[in-house]
């Protein structure tokens, strides 16, 4: 852990260091606060969404590029387990308000372009984009799910969708402290909706967790490593500090070839 402020991440910055830097990027990481199987913390989609996208940040900003990473939003949508104790909800509505503030704080400090690193399934920022770009032309905002920029398949034997493989190899590289021993995990069996559409994943819906998985978990954890996770992060990191860098340099009225 670096114990000097870090000019690209704003919760430790200074004025004095935002007043010398011309920040081109702002990158929201938004996670959620919902129960990770047994084993892991309330807080890991937000850990994940705060690590990459400051080590994304850091590698951009070795190249000169002048990403800040603002605070991030730790409340995701889970509005399909409201039934878990501590579960917290925010729902879309409330999202659209409190990313429509942050914009137009950007827009009148003339950063305009704003990646949001997502960390939770639940969360969907394309439809919010879309209508703020009618209120906020100028500032140019992108999204993206942070766990999908590289080709998961080469990193791990079983990824699963919450608290499975991938999820724990990543926490068990970012805060192993904060990962319980495997043993104490549940196996994040899942089921699976009977309607064939809806299986299939041609019609979708949203799943009333509860009735899906006894442990919350969705994917097996039991063949989680740290080096898994270190090598996965890795390649995710390089991939977003890369388009990140792209960003930084971008026209934005000459974006398309
Ligand atoms: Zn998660």
């Amino acid at each position: 852990m670096n114990n000097k402020p870090r000019p690209y991440i704003l919760s430790e910055t200074n004025w004095k260091t935002v007043k010398e830097n011309t920040y081109t990027v702002a990158m929201l990481p938004w996670g959620a606060t919902e129960a990770h199987n047994y084993h892991l913390p309330y807080a890991t989609d937000t850990i994940q969404a705060i690590y990459v996208a400051s080590e994304s940040a850091r590698l951009a900003w070795e190249t000169k590029a002048k990403p800040i990473v603002l605070p991030a939003i730790p409340f995701g949508v889970n509005t399909g387990q409201m039934d878990i104790p501590l579960c917290i909800n925010m729902n879309p509505s409330t999202q659209y308000a409190v990313l429509k503030d942050i914009v137009q704080v950007l827009d009148s400090h003339n950063i305009d372009k704003l990646l949001i690193v997502n960390s939770h399934g639940g969360n969907n920022f394309k439809q919010m984009i879309r209508e703020l770009s009618l209120e906020y032309p100028d500032v140019f905002i992108c999204t993206i799910n942070w766990w999908q920029a590289v080709n998961v398949s080469i990193y791990f034997d079983e990824p699963g969708d919450h608290a499975g493989e991938l999820e724990t190899s990543a926490m068990q590289f970012i805060t192993p402290d904060w990962v319980l021993p495997l043993k104490d995990a549940g196996n994040g069996k899942a089921k699976q909706f009977k309607l064939k559409g809806l299986k299939e994943g041609w019609v979708s819906s949203q799943r009333k967790w509860t009735s899906v998985t006894k442990d919350t978990g969705v994917g097996n954890p039991q063949f989680a490593t740290k080096e898994k996770g270190e090598l996965f992060l890795k390649e995710v990191t390089k991939s977003i500090g890369e388009f990140i860098v792209e960003l930084h340099h971008a026209d934005l009225n000459n974006l398309y070839e």
